[in-house]
């Protein structure tokens, strides 16, 4: 038996729960909560009673309102580091986190990954991978993800899931990682793998809208529930692309504002010709959204043609903004690491100037390839500055880390 989400239409919380779950691939039913009789039902005052959103497990535990962090209670996931220290301390669960949880993992260190949300990062909401290596048919983010924290655990790396690296202290050889509660974890070498958050659009009205019509990701825990409505995708990328094909299987229209003047400098062919192909998708191109209207739901969005300055209002309830991210690493700039100006961390050649290591690096060698400027710190993923967007290069890097990790451990 699955377990149960009751919930409003337009809940952020509700959202909040459904994207958890479905990026943990816990299977789940969500049963939206819309009249005064089928709340009664529930022993509930109606669809806005505060108890909801409100979880029900197949051992028949009802939690209302619960906090993420409580279900993973609930589910037996939430913990504490085991160990006093570790070898390697990962940060970021998504696709670089995991690969170097399986390496490090099965090459005998002691390894604990950290992850704020749930496994699988950006990857994990994506309804469908299809140029990851090894999967002809493709697969989804959350398999992807659900087999890779697999494979870790069986080596023997601890996961430790909805807990939030805040802060880190570099000395003595160790690296000391904060997190929210004020845990520590201690290691002797740590790789930071914490991606990018979704950026947003930057419009008047979003925040309010947030989990009640608008979605970043490829929201692939929202696709089946749009019911044949319109939906409308922002961005001009692959996440983008791969959003539209997915949600024209269950929406009756998919609009796609795209800031530049074609796909096709943007996204693969594959997907190019993919979207050429799905009838119920419309490409806008040289557009982008303007306003963001509605009540508690968004209910429309205003789309401004950037050429000739002309607009257009989609009456939607669902927008899908897949535009990229930016990194959060404002801890390491607290901590001394080096960022570039967007932010993402400099590693290896890239922190020499003419030759030279960077201000304070207090070794004879000069920082590995993935290193910064805190020996034994080291970036893999897109949280590393001039890093590749991709699963595949997140995975490999995530692999070298661990093999500069064991030089590091056994040189210095
Ligand atoms: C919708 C979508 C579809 C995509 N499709 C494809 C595709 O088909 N093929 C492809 O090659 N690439 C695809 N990509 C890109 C690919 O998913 C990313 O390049 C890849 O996920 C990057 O992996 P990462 O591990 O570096 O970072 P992320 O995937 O961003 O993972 C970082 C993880 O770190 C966690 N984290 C962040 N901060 C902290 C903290 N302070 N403490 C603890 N944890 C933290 C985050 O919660 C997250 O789980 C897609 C991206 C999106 C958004």
């Amino acid at each position: 038996m699955n377990a149960k989400l009751y919930g409003r239409t337009g809940s952020a919380h509700a959202h909040a729960i459904r994207d958890f779950l479905h990026r943990s691939d816990v299977p789940f039913e969500w049963i939206e909560v819309a009249s005064d009789e089928q709340a009664r039902g529930l022993g509930l005052d109606g669809p806005n009673d505060p108890r909801l959103p409100m979880c029900e497990f197949p051992d028949g535990k009802r939690m209302e309102h619960p906090t993420v962090r409580q279900i993973t209670e609930k589910l037996g996931w939430f913990r504490d580091p085991s160990r006093s220290e570790y070898d390697v301390a990962i940060y970021g669960a998504g696709p670089a986190g995991l690969s170097a949880a399986v390496y490090s993992a099965s090459e005998g260190l002691k390894t604990v990954v950290i992850e704020r949300w749930a496994v699988g990062g950006q990857a994990g909401s994506s309804p469908k991978i299809e140029n990851y290596l090894g999967f002809p048919g493709g697969l989804s983010g959350a398999d992807l993800a659900d087999r890779a924290r697999e494979q870790a655990c069986r080596f023997g790396a601890e996961i430790l899931i909805a807990r939030e690296g805040v802060g880190g202290e570099f000395a003595a050889g160790k690296r000391v990682g904060i997190l929210e509660d004020g845990t520590k974890i201690v290691a002797r070498a740590a790789i930071c793998a914490t991606g990018v958050a979704y950026k947003r659009l930057g419009l008047p009205n979003e925040d309010r809208f947030v989990g009640a019509g608008v979605y970043y990701g490829g929201g692939a825990s929202e696709a089946e529930l749009c019911g044949k409505e319109p939906v409308v995708i922002v961005g001009g990328g692959n996440s983008a692309a791969q959003a539209a094909i997915h949600f024209a299987k269950y929406a009756m229209r998919v609009t796609m504002v795209v800031r530049e003047d074609s796909l096709k400098s943007t996204v693969s062919a594959y997907l190019v010709d993919r979207i050429a192909s799905v009838k119920n998708v419309e490409v806008l191109t040289t557009t982008e959204v303007v306003v963001l209207d509605g009540d508690d739901l968004l209910r429309s969005v205003t789309i401004r043609n950037r050429n000739g300055n002309t607009t257009q209002t989609v009456q939607t309830r669902w927008l899908i903004v897949c535009i990229g991210g930016l990194p959060n690493t404002e801890w390491a700039a607290a901590a001394g690491v080096i960022r570039d100006e967007a932010g993402y961390l400099v590693t290896g050649a890239d922190l020499q100037h003419n030759g030279q290591p960077p201000q304070g690096w207090p070794l004879d060698r000069a920082p590995y390839y993935l290193e910064t400027n805190v020996p034994g710190l080291f970036a893999a993923g897109d949280v590393r500055h001039g890093s590749i967007k991709r699963c595949a290069s997140a995975v490999g890097e995530g692999a070298m880390a661990v093999t500069f990790v064991h030089r590091y451990l056994a040189n210095g």
